[in-house]
């Protein structure tokens, strides 16, 4: 039947007994149900109402049909339970992707937190002493034992370790920051803005370009509370440049009786990965260049979890560790877990680099890498999809290396080569509505699939995915 008017329309009382709908209410429970229904209705009821007020007439009007109702409560429900965060085919290359989540955690990570949130955990129990434990002394003992540092403290993210190491030494007082480091990271972090947040003083020292150690000399006084060094993660300062060096900041601190606190943003344990990157500093030549404290992220280069990491001098860190923001900014069991398990695999070098995704991503094997592409245009091809391989260039991404392309390859489809085939935007945005969505470049009408960031148990997915967007529905493929 045609529901054209008002009264056609079903009531909800005799709707919902529809036996589909039975089938709706044990997936998706009798209430999520009901209100579907009574929205489905509604909504149908406006649009009846509209097309009889020639104002708001809807030209492509298609009939409704009982049928069409139930597929729409159907639509709505699935729409409403689909959950807000799930798994992403991440084809750009872009390893620390930050819309994307950043770091993948190393299986031991992923498996070690199902583990611990699953049942009761140690978090803050000290089995051996049989007393209250702390919940971060675990793994501040083993970042103290990993980096060879006197303290160390965990928070949620970077940007809490800088606004914490403020608070805790700078309150009140100035901090020296050069002007060509007084940078916006992506996501609202600006240092002018930390500083003046933790209510600490702001003293700008040197240039946008350059900034000499007699610039920092000269503006020490007794206001002076520290010297802030910020890594520029995302941008480059290129041409009439100069910064002081970090050993030497570090003595003028020294000389001076006050600490040096290092903004490292990246906080790159590898000493692989940061050959990658030439100005790319690791938190060991931070700590080996004399930083009093050093502020890190735990999700980007280092790959674990979104963590602030704090490490240096205990003469230092024991204000931050008694500070009431500590409280505000600790971490909960799950990211404690995680990064436990991330940081035991720096133990082993080697383990490390096989296992942390973000390592093996970035060290892969540019030979296998190619092979693996190659081997999968040619499936593609199987399928009546033409793909070629071409050399690409892979970025890290997360604000980090911003100016270093690393050779990559990429799997590129080139729609025009597809006869029959839709736009390349209309390619990707179906691409994107697949389950799970798939990620890719669109560069001059050319689709890039990097396989770097594309597990191999990914890929079959991947090419159900563009059988469907580059040669529309197919048979028997879901
Ligand atoms: C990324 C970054 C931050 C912010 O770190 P989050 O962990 O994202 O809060 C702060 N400072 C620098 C230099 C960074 O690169």
């Amino acid at each position: 039947m045609i529901i054209q008017n008002l009264s056609d329309l079903p009531k909800v009382d005799e709707f919902i007994r529809d036996d589909r709908l039975a089938s709706a209410m044990e997936t998706f429970g009798y209430t999520p149900t009901l209100n579907a229904v009574r929205a489905v209705i509604d909504d149908a009821r406006q649009s009846i109402r509209s097309r009889c007020q020639p104002a708001l007439a809807v030209p492509d009007y298609s009939p409704l049909t009982r049928d069409e109702l139930i597929e729409r409560v159907f639509g709505r429900l699935e729409r409403e339970s689909k959950p807000g965060i799930y798994p992403v085919i991440n084809a750009t290359g872009v390893i620390l992707h930050t819309n994307l989540g950043r770091a993948p955690l190393a299986e031991a990570a992923a498996e070690a937190v199902h583990r611990a949130v699953s049942t009761y955990s140690s978090l803050e129990f000290d089995f051996e002493h049989k007393s209250r434990g702390n919940r971060n002394s675990h793994i501040e003992k083993l970042l103290c034992r990993l980096l060879n540092v006197e303290a160390s403290i965990v928070v949620n993210n970077n940007a809490a370790a800088v606004m914490l190491a403020l608070s805790a030494l700078a309150r009140n007082r100035e901090v020296i920051v050069s002007r060509g480091e007084l940078v916006e990271i992506g996501g609202s972090f600006r240092i002018p803005e930390i500083i003046e947040e933790s209510q600490a003083l702001l003293r700008e020292v040197g240039t946008t370009n350059r900034t000499h150690l007699q610039d920092y000399e000269r503006l020490i006084g007794r206001e002076t509370a520290a010297i802030l060094k910020v890594h520029t993660s995302n941008f480059r300062l290129i041409g009439f440049t100069e910064c002081v060096k970090t050993a030497d900041l570090a003595d003028l601190a020294h000389k001076n009786d006050l600490p040096f606190i290092y903004d490292l943003g990246s906080g790159c344990l590898s000493e692989q990965l940061a050959a990658l990157f030439p100005d790319e500093p690791t938190v060991a030549s931070a700590i080996a260049d004399g930083a009093d404290v050093i502020c890190f992220s735990g999700d980007k280069l280092l790959g674990g979890p979104q963590a602030g990491l704090i490490v240096g001098k205990e003469r230092y860190l024991s204000s931050m560790r008694t500070h009431p923001l500590l409280r505000a900014f600790r971490c909960g069991k799950m990211t404690l877990t995680a990064l436990e398990q991330t940081l035991r695999l720096y133990f082993d070098e080697e383990k490390a680099h096989r296992l942390l995704p973000v390592l093996s991503m970035a060290l892969v094997d540019p030979t296998a890498l190619r092979q693996r592409t190659e081997a999968f245009a040619e499936k593609l091809k199987e399928t009546g999809i033409r793909a070629s391989v071409e050399p690409s260039g892979m970025t890290m991404g997360g604000g980090t290396t911003p100016e270093y392309y690393i050779d990559s390859f990429a799997c590129v489809i080139d729609p025009a080569l597809n006869s029959g085939t839709p736009s390349p935007s209309a390619i990707e945005s179906k691409l994107r509505d697949c389950s799970p969505p798939v990620v890719c470049r669109l560069v001059k009408d050319k689709l890039y699939f990097d396989l770097r960031t594309v597990r191999e148990e990914e890929e079959a997915s991947l090419i159900g995915c563009l059988l469907r967007a580059v040669r529309g529905a197919v048979p028997g493929t879901d």
